[in-house]
C-alpha cells in the first residue's frame, strides 16, 4: 500500500531537508535491503529494510485519534493512581502516541492523540491561536460581568500575562460556553476563580475545526477523518 521515494521517506522520518538526504545518499550512508542507495528517487515500500548511518528506520503510519475523555482519567501515558487516557485505547499501539492539549483530571470531552509532532505543534502552539471550546458548569450563578471580564482578558501575576480576549456565552444560570485561543495552566478554572465561582464540570467540545463526535460515549475513541486531520494545516 505504501510506496514512495527514498528521499521523501528519509526526509519525513528524520525531519531533514531533501538536500541533506542527497548528501547522505552520495556519501553511502543509506542502505536499502543491504545495498547502498544512491538515487533520491529510488522506490521503496513498507517492506523495504532501510538503514541510515547504521540505524534502522521504522516505517510507521501517522495516527490521529479523538477520545471522549471521562472524568477521573489523567491525560498522561502512565500514572500510579488513576487510569490514563492512553490506557483506554484498547487495540491501538499507543507506544508513539502523545496527547495534543491535555485536560485536567476532572475535565471531560475532546482529547486528541497522535504520533505526528508537527501536527500537534501546529494545533497547540500559542501563536496559532486555535479556538478551544468548553462547556462549563459553575457552582454560583453567572451574570453579564463575566462576559466583559473574559472579553477584556485577565492579568495573572504568577506568569505575568494577560489572557487573550475570550468569548463567554451565558447559556443558563450556571452554565456557560467559553472559547479560548490559548491554554494556560488551569486557565478556565482560574478565570472563574476571579469571581470566586468554582467550576463543577468542564467539558471540551472542540479544538479548531475538530468537534467531539457525539456518537462517542465517555471512554470511547475513533480515528480522525482525513478532513479533520487536514483542517489543522
Ligand atoms: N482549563 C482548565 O482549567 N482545565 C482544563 O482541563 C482545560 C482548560
Amino acid at each position: 500500500s505504501k510506496r514512495g521515494r527514498i528521499d521523501q521517506f528519509i526526509a519525513g522520518t528524520l525531519q531533514v531537508s531533501k538536500k541533506a538526504v542527497r548528501e547522505l545518499l552520495i556519501t553511502n550512508k543509506v542502505l536499502v535491503d543491504g545495498q547502498f542507495a544512491k538515487s533520491p528517487d529510488l522506490q521503496i515500500n513498507e517492506f523495504s529494510h532501510i538503514e541510515c548511518n547504521g540505524v534502522v528506520l521504522r516505517h510507521y503510519q501517522k495516527q490521529y485519534y479523538m477520545l471522549n475523555k471521562p472524568d477521573g482519567v489523567v491525560s498522561a501515558t502512565i500514572d500510579d493512581k488513576h487510569p490514563t487516557a492512553l490506557g483506554l485505547m484498547i487495540g491501538v499501539n499507543t507506544d508513539m502516541l502523545h496527547i495534543a492539549g491535555r485536560l485536567d483530571l476532572h475535565s471531560t470531552g475532546l482529547l486528541l492523540l497522535t504520533n505526528d509532532a508537527r501536527w500537534s505543534e501546529a494545533l497547540m502552539a500559542p501563536e496559532h491561536k486555535v479556538d478551544k471550546k468548553y462547556l462549563v458548569t459553575l457552582a454560583n450563578p453567572l451574570d453579564q460581568q463575566y462576559v466583559e471580564a473574559f472579553a477584556n482578558g485577565m492579568y495573572f501575576e504568577y506568569e505575568n500575562i494577560t489572557t487573550l480576549p475570550a468569548q463567554l456565552t451565558v447559556l443558563s444560570s450556571h452554565l456557560a460556553r467559553v472559547v479560548l485561543r490559548e491554554g494556560k495552566y488551569h486557565q478556565v478554572k482560574r478565570m472563574f476563580g476571579r469571581f470566586r465561582n468554582p467550576v463543577l464540570a468542564l467539558h471540551r467540545e472542540s479544538v479548531g475545526e475538530i468537534m467531539l463526535d457525539n456518537q462517542l460515549t465517555p471512554g470511547e475513541f475513533r480515528s480522525l477523518t482525513k478532513a479533520e486531520v487536514d483542517s489543522v494545516f
